[in-house]
């Protein structure tokens, strides 16, 4: 039986693992719990599954989920939580940001009846000012046009309750906000506050490109307000085009004007009005394409081998 589960998603983390290691284990031989460490290697290219590996044969609390390719993260924990046996589950990043120590704080909210207890950035050390202030930007954007309270400041380092899981793994969407998805379900919540680290070692593996996938799925799968703004610009463009659809034919019929003089104000509107089309139609379309992948169904990612 495994009271305890902690989720590490890998990819290219050779060079942080055994680091990880060393801190993450006596937080949890603290808590007296019997444990795994649920390693998800997300199509890593260094030798990060090989070190997986060989701590797997050292050690039986160590268990590994080798993935076919890169999944990207949400689906790693993902898959970390469709797998866990705990009745106690962390997610963690391998990179030492998430400060180990800090789920021992989080372990004690969680036995005094909270469901999930997330970890809240109080700074951010990160050396990338456009990175952090993108988040900044991000999660207030979230925060004021989604129907769900989305904690500000907030990633996926944090300690649930197997019922949170049960319930996590029953939800069918493909794109995965999972921050977005726990705070939707509700239940006794609070959170713990740290300073976020630089990452130990190696390189991000979330690139600018995974960033902005990961914020759409976020806005479009918690909020329709990016489709009203289409539809009230659409209104507005076609107020303003009304107008000077006005003013064309009056001048035309009552106040014989030169024509050809509008070329200037044609151009502009007709440039206008396809830039604004083009935007609803975009907005549109990311919708559908997240509805399609929902409805295609596919397999959210494939384990290559596992010893789960
Ligand atoms: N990660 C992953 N798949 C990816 C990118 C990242 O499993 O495609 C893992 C990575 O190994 C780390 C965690 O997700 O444990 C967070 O990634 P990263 O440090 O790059 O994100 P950031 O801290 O920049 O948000
Ligand atoms: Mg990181």
């Amino acid at each position: 039986m495994v009271e305890f589960s902690v989720i590490i998603p890998i990819y290219n983390e050779e060079l942080n693992i055994p680091n990880l290691l060393t801190r993450l284990r006596p937080v949890i031989e603290r808590t007296g719990m019997s444990y795994e460490l649920l390693f998800v290697n997300d199509g890593s290219r260094d030798n990060s599954l090989q070190l997986i590996k060989a701590l797997a044969l050292a050690d039986p609390h160590v268990r590994y989920i080798d993935f076919s390719r890169n999944f990207g993260h949400q689906v790693a924990v993902t898959a970390g939580i469709d797998h866990c046996k705990g009745d106690i589950i962390a997610i963690i990043d391998a990179d030492l940001q998430d400060p180990p120590e800090l789920i021992e704080e989080m372990i004690a909210l969680i036995k005094q009846g909270y469901q999930n207890v997330y970890a809240k950035r109080r700074s951010r050390k990160d050396k990338n000012v456009l990175k952090k202030a993108s988040y900044k930007v991000f999660y207030r954007l979230l925060a004021r046009i989604s129907n769900v309270e989305v904690p500000l400041d907030t990633g996926d380092f944090r300690v649930m309750t197997r019922k949170v899981a049960e319930v996590l793994k029953n939800m069918p969407e493909q794109h995965k906000f999972l921050r977005g998805q726990i705070a939707w379900l509700g239940f006794k919540q609070t959170f713990v506050e740290y300073d976020r680290d630089v990452r130990a070692a190696g390189e991000p593996g979330y690139t600018y490109k995974k960033l902005f996938r990961l914020a759409f799925d976020g806005i479009t799968g918690f909020s329709n307000v990016p489709l009203r703004i289409a539809t009230i610009m659409g209104f507005v463009v076609s107020g303003i085009s009304l107008l000077f659809i006005l003013y064309a034919l009056f001048g035309y019929f009552f106040f014989k004007t030169d024509m050809p003089r509008g070329w200037t104000s044609l151009m502009i509107a007709i440039s206008f009005i396809g830039g604004v089309q083009l935007i609803c139609i975009g907005i549109i379309g990311e919708y559908i394409s997240r509805l399609q992948t929902d409805i295609r169904n596919r397999p959210l990612y494939i384990v290559n081998e596992t010893n789960c």
